[in-house]
């Protein structure tokens, strides 16, 4: 979006009330979706996100090539749009606050400056990047070791890199980088990639991209950045070592679900009805949190809408009662 201007919320300079229609909690498209739907429906709203950026996982996606009518954006500008469009109708957002807290009955949100009162909240957190948990990961963070391949890919200029995984997420930034580094190889525990077809035809004609099939990472291995992984075919049993400059590693998610007392399935993603509604009266979770088949921007800022829409006649039922009384 060029000659797109954005500035990071004054909000945060300005003193900000304690008690709200709706709360929302995270800015990515789920959250902004959310925000802009209600504040359209009059409701007073705070969106409180612990980042300064918004957009959540897609403000650090290179390229967005499948948001309905918007046919190539960087993830930032998605997500920067997205708040500029909320806030146009009165949402606030609260950037760089941490929500620590949360009484989901009494509708108390805890921050690591402050504490906000609700009628309704929606939860909008998303999810964070599985770790391969192998040797040598964590030690390398930041030195090789990666998640984002718009932070990084710009240091691998030239260099040979390993991409983990075999999701949309891998495919997709195995093709991002490829743009920087001189060969990309795709590391997949399987014969076989899970991600669009679409992508995996980009990746298959793309020249830069090797691909090694059945193979896991067993450690990564260097003294003051990544020198080199070692690797293990998991059909034949044979372990070797490949020198190489870095790795991404992209293997799924973790939903960010943990401060909420709600129904969660085993794998902690939050349970909801069709009207995004958990099982605590006025609490809705939407996007990545959330137990559901399909993790999209669009799906996300679906959901968004609906539980927006939802919680206003949850609200405004509220309001009613309390002029009754
Ligand atoms: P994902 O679809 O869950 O894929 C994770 C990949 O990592 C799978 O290929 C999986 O292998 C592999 N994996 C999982 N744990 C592993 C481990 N411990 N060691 C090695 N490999 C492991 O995750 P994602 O790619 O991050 O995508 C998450 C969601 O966002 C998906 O719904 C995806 O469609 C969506 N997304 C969409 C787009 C887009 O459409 N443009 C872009 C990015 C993300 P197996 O296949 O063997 O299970």
């Amino acid at each position: 979006m060029e000659g797109f201007e954005f500035k990071v919320s004054e909000t945060n300079k300005r003193e900000v009330k304690k008690e709200w229609d709706l709360i929302i909690i995270g800015a990515g498209p789920g959250g902004l979706s959310s925000a802009l739907y209600a504040s359209r429906a009059l409701l007073d709203v705070l969106v409180i996100e612990k980042n300064l950026l918004p957009g959540g996982q897609i403000g650090t996606t290179s390229l967005v090539e499948d948001y309905p009518g918007i046919e190539s954006i960087s993830g930032e500008d998605l997500g920067k749009a997205m708040m500029e469009h909320a806030k146009k109708y009165g949402a606030v957002f609260l950037m760089g606050e941490e929500v620590v807290g949360v009484d989901l009955e009494n509708k108390v949100v805890n921050t690591n400056k402050s504490s906000y009162k609700a009628k309704a909240i929606i939860i909008a957190t998303g999810a964070k990047e599985r770790h391969l948990n192998v040797k040598g990961e964590k030690e390398l963070k930041g030195r090789g070791v990666s998640y984002c391949a718009v932070c990084d890919a710009p240091f691998f200029k030239d260099k040979e890199v390993i991409v983990v995984g075999g999701g949309n997420s891998a495919l997709d930034e195995s093709l991002y980088i490829s743009k920087f580094a001189k060969k990309v190889i795709i590391v997949h525990r399987r014969d076989k990639f899970r991600g669009d077809k679409i992508l995996q035809e980009r990746v298959f004609s793309n020249p830069k991209i090797e691909i090694m099939w059945n193979t896991e990472v067993r450690e990564i291995i260097g003294k003051d950045k990544v020198e080199k992984v070692r690797l293990i075919n998991n059909k034949t049993g044979e372990e070797f070592e490949k020198p190489i400059d870095g790795i991404f590693i992209y293997i799924g998610m973790i939903p960010n679900s943990e401060l909420f007392n709600v129904d969660k399935d085993e794998r902690g993603y939050i349970i909801t009805n069709d009207r995004m509604e958990t099982n605590i009266e006025g609490v809705y979770a939407v996007g990545d949190v959330r137990k559901s088949p399909v993790k999209q921007a669009v799906t996300a800022a679906a959901e968004g809408a609906i539980a927006a829409l939802v919680a206003e006649k949850y609200i405004e039922e509220i309001k009613e009662k309390q002029k009754n009384h």
